[in-house]
């Protein structure tokens, strides 16, 4: 497993070729022994078997075990964490759901390896989640009606973030935002051109979020949900972001399993369950989370349903939706990850990439 060839500086105007086992994603089938040409344009230019692909001299060639699209998450927190980390395992496309307008403006990078999108600060009551706890300092903002609902999303749409995030968290008393200031936020977001992403655990808070027609779960909810409130999300095209390491690692017995009974009952219904770790939660580290792979699996995806859900699936939620793809296609931009095994198989592979390639850029985090 190593780069060879010229310096990369020399060759790149004949761009580069990538072999290994190769996962285009999208649902297309894998590719055993492929090689995948990127032109000196940054676009793929073609791939396929490599048996009988001869590599003129220059062309800057990599050899793994594996070339794939690399792993979008949909719900980080950069302030735990940070890009370099993410990237160097394997994660090309974050999506930081909370945090300082300015912080998230400064870590925001749409175009860079990885992409980086954010939501700025949470939506929320005065008082509310999570304000007087992780979120103390600036990563919460407060809604005390519904035209200030409309004012607060229309500023932060003006100042350039790529999604909203609203919580309905009502633990420990907390206050929670109304419908019908849940509903101005899903309107003035809409109306933005934005989707709204919903942090509820409860059904009763599941249910509010639905009827103000969020977008998205921004957690598979930590209390069982009815059958008709699952029909509900889809008949109204929730997507759920998963992030059910943190919840079953910091949740008790109790909502473990009904984390895990909702992803079940989710995957089963049809309900879009894409791949989120919420980094910034003890026991989260930056990179890809094998665990959550090994959970979303479990809920009756399949080791390749969770790759797909982490790829594909969360490289379409709103705010990364055009800016990671999430597969690898001849006439797209080149963003994948080289890996020494098969991680399908075994998820820890993703631990340590061979090499990630952005366009004719190629590093070995
Ligand atoms: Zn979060």
């Amino acid at each position: 497993m190593s780069v060879t060839g010229p310096p990369i500086a020399a060759v790149r105007p004949r761009g580069l070729a990538v072999r290994g086992r190769l996962w285009p994603g999208g649902g297309d089938p894998a590719l055993d022994d492929a090689v995948v040409v990127v032109g000196a344009d940054g676009l793929v230019s073609a791939y396929g078997p490599a048996d009988g692909v001869h590599l003129p001299d220059g062309v800057h060639a990599i050899d793994g075990a594996w070339v794939g699209p690399g792993v979008a998450d949909a719900h980080a927190h950069l302030a735990f964490g940070s890009a370099p980390a993410m990237l160097a395992g394997g994660v090309l496309a974050v999506r930081d759901l909370g945090a300082p307008l300015d912080d998230a403006l400064a870590v925001r990078d749409p175009h860079g390896i990885p992409a980086v999108v954010a939501s700025g600060p949470i939506l929320t009551a005065p008082g509310g989640y999570p304000s007087r706890s992780w979120g103390a300092r600036g990563f919460a903002r407060f809604l005390g009606s519904a035209a200030e609902a409309h004012r607060a999303v229309v500023r932060l749409a003006d100042a350039g973030v790529d999604v909203v995030k609203l919580a309905l968290e009502p633990a420990d008393g907390l206050p929670v935002p109304p419908l019908e200031v849940a509903r101005a936020v899903v309107e003035a977001a809409h109306d933005n051109g934005l989707t709204v992403t919903c942090h509820a655990f409860t059904a009763e808070m599941v249910a509010r979020a639905v009827d103000a027609g969020v977008d998205e779960l921004a957690h598979v909810p930590t209390e069982r949900l009815p059958t008709h409130l699952v029909a509900q999300l889809v008949l109204d095209d929730v997507v759920v972001v998963s992030t059910m390491h943190a919840l079953v690692a910091n949740g008790d017995a109790e909502a473990a399993d009904a984390v895990r009974a909702n992803a079940r009952a989710l995957v089963g219904s049809g309900v879009p369950v894409v791949y989120g770790t919420d980094l910034g939660n003890t026991g989260i580290a930056p990179g890809v989370d094998a665990e959550e792979l090994a959970l979303l699996a479990e809920a009756g995806l399949g080791p390749e349903g969770a790759l797909r859900a982490a790829t594909e699936g969360s490289a379409a939620v709103g705010g990364l939706n055009g800016v990671h793809q999430g597969r690898v296609r001849v006439g797209e931009r080149a963003r994948m990850v080289v890996l020494a095994g098969d991680p399908v198989a075994e998820p820890k592979n993703w631990s340590t990439p061979v090499a990630v390639v952005h366009g004719t850029e190629v590093t070995q985090p």
